[in-house]
């Protein structure tokens, strides 16, 4: 009897033999049907072969993998086989079995195949198994093919191809099992986290997450996501060891089954230290200042924005402090930007030792800083308490000299202030305004001093802007003019003259000096100011020398003017072009421009002197009084300021000064003036001074004259 190719297929292929016995019809029936059930049941294809490749079985799993539900005899016929899933190289079944039968072998060949069924459906995987069947004389009794489908692990097969590609990127990756182990991390994954391969199977993610990241979210947010969503992205900071951070962003995705059953976890993990580090650089320049590091105009209007709703909500009151350096641009221009920025990098560092961590501290530009302190006041009065302690500690920390490029300079600020919330829906820009017109104020009021913001400022304000616009234009369209003023000796005879600038705005009418100067100052018309006053001076000088042989001229020289490089050289050139002789001029400077570069001072005086100028001491008392410079100065005169004049003969302490002054000059073999003197008492006061420097003493005020335009004056003083 013939084998049951099944049966021996299933017993291994063990080369065991079934006896060839006489069986009766019904056992082979029998065998028979039990080889048809067997063949029925199995789960893969299954077709036996007749020796000459006629379909001896087929069973449904077969026909059904094949698609194949017609006549068996036009089996091979009805096949469409590929050896590849391009479909471009045909695979004959019928060849290869052919091939297989020639030669009798132990084992199984097996042959991956691609079949199509439709044109428009993708080729089917096949494994293809087949087998001669033998009898003891080694004779074929018949072939079998097993018929295993593929797709399912094609599909896997592929997943894998192209996780693996994936895999193989930049970016850390890595797949969890069902369990979130995390058992394929890619080679970027594990360079990134310092851990292998062997290390990360035993972690799960949750636990790689414990160990080295720091999360802007809880856990429990990052599980809810992946439960929820089925993935979550965040950005994380990643420590893979104890000095060691790194910026990255994680994204997690959860795959799950058709039965929503987590098959594993993907996970990325991308590098953005570099994209992190460039946003740090960019949010720096867009809120800090580059120089000093100090907040920026942009960020202190945010913060303030915060502050004054704070403050609306809580009714808790604090300050907002404009700071304007007093003598930054001497510095700038006579020592270079350098030393300049210097400067401001100084003044920034000792703001930030002085202040709170929580108060701003912003530079505007330029040397105009501006502080928002933090403070919870309950009244306005507590706050302007506050930041006048605050504004004296600055102030104090901000005159210490500055050692910048081995000099030793001094500086000042001005300091305005306003306190908020004023409660008229000001907003930020406005209270900086409000800060700022005070410290103008400051400024006008003599520098070095601190001035609080009240709403009857912002008119004065007001004013000054407009002034400082056509300030402009009347440096070009010279609507200057020089007053005069007359100086006499205690016999009330005429010795001198000071030379007093007037505006004559087109619209405004006169505008006292006193209100334009310091803006000329800070704009810095007052160069070509004070190169009209020098030149109309010297020639006045010169002509009434000339005319009525008057022996001097005070000309007012500011300190910005003074400390112009071309100061000496500029004065040297008007002197030639005019004619006039130096020793009819007197330069009235005030102490101030001994503060800074005091060396440099000193040695233009010098050269001025040389020439045969001479200096006066203008408002001598009323500034930086360091009667050390005496001994070193070149000067020929002090001008007792008006403001000690004006309350004698009443005020003791105030004789008491202008004594001390008289002997000062006494010593120095100076000259005096007293300015402003009003009264007669007061002209009398100095009469009767004593003797000694009785005859180096002149008196300038309104009880003599007040200032006249030039043929005013001539008429009064040389025609009478
Ligand atoms: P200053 O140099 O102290 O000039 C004296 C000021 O006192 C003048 O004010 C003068 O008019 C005023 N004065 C004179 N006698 C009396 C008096 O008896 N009582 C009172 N209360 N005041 C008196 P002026 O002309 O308004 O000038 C103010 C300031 O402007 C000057 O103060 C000076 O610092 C500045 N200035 C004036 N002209 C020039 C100039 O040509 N160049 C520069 N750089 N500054 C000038
Ligand atoms: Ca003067
Ligand atoms: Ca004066």
């Amino acid at each position: 009897m013939r084998q049951s190719p099944l049966k021996r297929h299933y017993m291994q292929d063990s080369e065991q033999n079934i006896p060839n016995s006489d069986n009766d019809l019904s056992h082979l029936m029998q065998e028979r049907h039990l080889k048809d059930d067997i063949i029925e049941s199995i789960h893969d294809g299954v077709i036996v072969f007749n020796p000459d490749f006629s379909v001896q079985v087929i069973n449904p799993q077969a026909r059904a993998l094949l698609n194949f539900f017609n006549d068996p005899d036009h089996f091979f016929d009805d096949l469409t086989l590929f050896k590849n899933k391009k479909a471009t190289l045909t695979f004959k079944l019928k060849d290869w079995l052919q091939q297989i039968s020639r030669r009798v072998a132990k084992h199984p060949k097996e042959f991956f195949v691609w079949q199509r069924i439709d044109f428009d459906q993708p080729l089917k995987p096949l494994l293809f198994s087949a087998k001669p069947i033998v009898d003891e004389n080694h004779q074929i009794t018949s072939i079998l093919l097993m018929i295993y489908d593929r797709r399912l692990q094609a599909d896997a097969d592929e997943k894998k191809r192209i996780l693996n590609a994936a895999l193989n990127s930049f970016d850390g990756q890595f797949i969890t099992n069902d369990k979130g182990y995390i058992t394929q991390p890619n080679m970027a994954f594990s360079a990134y986290t310092g851990l292998m391969r062997e290390e990360l199977s035993s972690m799960s993610i949750l636990a790689w997450m414990q160990k080295q990241l720091t999360l802007k979210t809880t856990e429990e947010q990052v599980l809810r996501a992946l439960l929820e969503d089925g993935r979550w992205s965040g950005e994380v900071e990643v420590h893979p060891n104890a000095d060691t951070t790194f910026y990255a962003v994680l994204s997690l995705s959860m795959i799950t089954d058709n039965h929503r059953n987590i098959e594993c976890y993907v996970g990325t993990l991308q590098d953005i230290t570099d994209i992190k580090q460039a946003q740090a650089e960019v949010e720096y320049l867009a809120f800090y200042d580059e120089l000093t590091g100090l907040a920026n105009r942009r960020l202190l209007l945010e913060h303030l924005e915060h502050t004054l709703l704070h403050h609306m909500r809580h009714r808790t009151y604090s300050a907002l402090m404009f700071l304007d350096l007093d003598r930054f641009k001497n510095t700038n221009d006579t020592f270079g930007h350098t030393a300049g920025d210097e400067l401001l990098k100084t003044t920034a560092y000792r703001l930030k030792e002085h202040l709170r961590a929580e108060d701003t501290i912003a530079r505007l530009g330029g040397d105009e800083f501006v502080i928002l302190t933090h403070m919870d006041a309950p009244s306005l009065e507590l706050a302007t308490q506050h930041a006048l302690t605050l504004s004296n500690k600055i102030m104090d920390a901000l005159c210490e000299d500055y050692i910048i490029m081995d000099q030793t300079l001094k500086n000042s600020v001005s300091i305005g202030v306003c306190c908020f919330p004023l409660h008229q829906h000001e907003t930020p820009e406005e209270l900086i305004g409000f800060a700022d017109m005070a410290m103008y104020e400051s400024k006008k009021l003599g520098r070095n001093r601190v001035h609080f913001y009240d709403q009857t400022l912002s008119e004065s304000i007001q004013n000054r802007h407009a002034l400082e616009r056509s300030l402009n234009n009347a440096v070009i369209e010279e609507e200057f003019e020089l007053f005069f003023q007359p100086q006499f000796n205690l016999n009330e005879e005429l010795v001198s003259a000071e030379a007093l600038i007037r505006w004559k705005h087109p619209t405004l009418g006169l505008i006292s000096p006193s209100e334009f100067i310091p803006i000329a100052e800070d704009g810095r018309q007052i160069l070509k100011i004070g190169q009209y006053v020098i030149r109309e001076s010297f020639l006045k000088a010169k002509e009434w020398h000339e005319k009525y042989g008057l022996k001097n001229l005070s000309i007012n020289i500011s300190p910005i003017q003074f400390h112009e490089t071309s100061f000496v050289a500029g004065l040297r050139s008007l002197q030639e072009e005019t004619g006039v002789s130096p020793e009819l001029i007197t330069l009235e400077v005030t102490e101030g421009i001994l503060i800074s570069e005091m060396e440099l001072a000193l040695r233009k005086m010098a050269a001025l002197e040389e020439m045969g100028y001479k200096f006066s001491i203008d408002d001598f008392g009323t500034g930086y009084s360091s009667l050390s410079y005496f001994q070193k100065l070149p000067i020929r005169e002090l001008k007792i300021d008006k403001s000690f004049v004006f309350r004698i003969p009443a005020s003791q302490e105030d004789i008491a000064i202008i004594d001390t002054i008289l002997n000062l000059a006494k010593s120095k073999q100076l000259q005096i003036v007293a300015e402003g003197v009003e009264t007669r008492e007061q002209v009398d006061f100095f009469k009767n001074t004593q003797a000694s420097v009785r005859d180096k003493l002149l008196i300038q005020g309104f009880h003599f004259s007040k200032p006249l335009d030039a043929s005013a004056f001539e008429e009064r003083f040389f025609h009478a």
